[in-house]
């Protein structure tokens, strides 16, 4: 399969571009829109015709490359397309509306060659290069490279490669609040979440007190929140790329693939106040992680396995007991007594319902605790 890596490369960006882009892609919204009927279904009522005016239109006075005219149409009626979607599904709510200033970038604009990248601003006039040899920390490794992203500072590359996916072992993750649990290669390990959830907790403070001003300065208000919201993200996502990194790599040396807990919406109506805060932040921070632990082992050639995870911190691992709370962080089967760390169990359930047989860690506590593994569960004392 093929596997891809976005690159966020700075760069010194053609204002003026992104600019004019940013308009063009406001005017074929507009005119689009205005091209959607609403007779039973909504659809798109464009002709060839209309299509080739609109191109004309916008071409009017443009200096840059032509393909950009064509990559703002393609995104602006992929937009559209959908907006309508998702409205005859009873789920839109507002039209759609061009708020990022981005610049797609189509392989017929750029070219690459010993690693340098030459996008064509102006025709045979102008070009913005980018020296990819400078960023030690880009793989090497690719078969090519996806459509560029051009933002007001940066731009985003996309490297892209064949993978055999393939793993002896298993590994199993589970992303707690404020740690994540693993079992590689035998051995639990635990991975601390708390600098992450201290950053989520700053922010959230810096956005109650910004929440407060809305009454009063209800611009200033929407400015910081949006502000605040923007750093807690960047600052969170760079925790889990460093973590995710660390992780990828002993799951390399280890020559193995991931079990993750397959995530569904979690509820939040019948919770409230913090706790309802601590699920969302658990969900992001899972959801994150995942994600950026996926594409890194894949990207190794490491296959990423999603299980369901129902009851998989409150069944026994050995007997498929149910499992009560025992003090602190450990839980108690009420059939064969034996007694577990919560994460430990959500792991070892993980494992044997990913790979389809014990993982080693429950056999070394099988021996550790003289418990059978067999049909015949022996009773521990406690
Ligand atoms: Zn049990």
């Amino acid at each position: 399969m093929e596997v891809v890596k976005s690159y966020r490369i700075p760069v010194e960006s053609p204002k003026d571009l992104v600019e004019e882009y940013f308009k063009i892609k406001q005017r074929a919204l507009e005119y689009v829109l205005s091209k959607v009927r609403f007779s039973r279904k909504a659809h798109l009522s464009f002709s060839k015709k209309e299509r080739r005016e609109l191109r004309d239109s916008l071409l009017r006075g443009w200096r840059f490359s032509k393909h950009y005219v064509d990559s703002a149409m393609a995104s602006v009626i992929g937009l559209v397309k959908g907006w309508i979607m998702l409205y005859n599904r009873g789920r839109a709510k507002e039209p759609p509306k061009v708020t990022k200033k981005t610049v797609y970038i189509k392989n017929t604009l750029f070219s690459f060659r010993d690693g340098v990248l030459k996008i064509s601003i102006e025709p045979k006039k102008r070009y913005l290069e980018v020296d990819l040899t400078k960023y030690h920390w880009l793989p090497k490794d690719f078969d090519r490279l996806g459509g560029l992203i051009l933002t007001e500072k940066e731009v985003i590359i996309t490297v892209k490669k064949m993978v055999d996916l393939k793993a002896d072992k298993w590994a199993s993750f589970d992303v707690n609040l404020t740690n994540v649990t693993a079992l590689i290669d035998g051995r639990v390990e635990r991975y601390d979440l708390k600098k992450l959830y201290h950053i989520h907790r700053v922010y959230e403070i810096k956005r109650q007190k910004a929440q407060s001003l809305s009454r009063f300065k209800p611009k200033t208000s929407e400015r910081l929140l949006q502000k605040y919201s923007r750093r807690e993200k960047n600052r969170a996502r760079d925790f889990v790329h460093k973590l995710t990194t660390t992780i990828a790599r002993e799951l390399e040396r280890a020559g193995s693939g991931a079990i993750l807990e397959r995530l569904k919406g979690i509820k939040y109506r019948v919770l409230s106040g913090s706790r309802k805060q601590n699920r969302k932040l658990s969900k992001w921070n899972a959801r994150t992680f995942q994600f950026m632990l996926e594409y890194k082992l894949k990207w190794l050639g490491l296959p990423v396995k999603y299980v369901d995870a129902k009851n998989s911190s409150r069944t026994c691992p050995l007997c498929s007991g149910h499992l009560v709370a025992h003090g602190g962080r450990l839980m108690k089967c009420e059939k064969c007594n034996l007694i577990v760390d919560r994460d430990v169990v959500a792991v070892l359930n993980l494992q044997m319902r990913g790979a389809g047989f014990p993982p080693r860690a429950l056999n070394e506590l099988i021996e550790r605790e003289g418990l059978s593994g067999g049909n015949e569960i022996l009773h521990t004392s406690t």
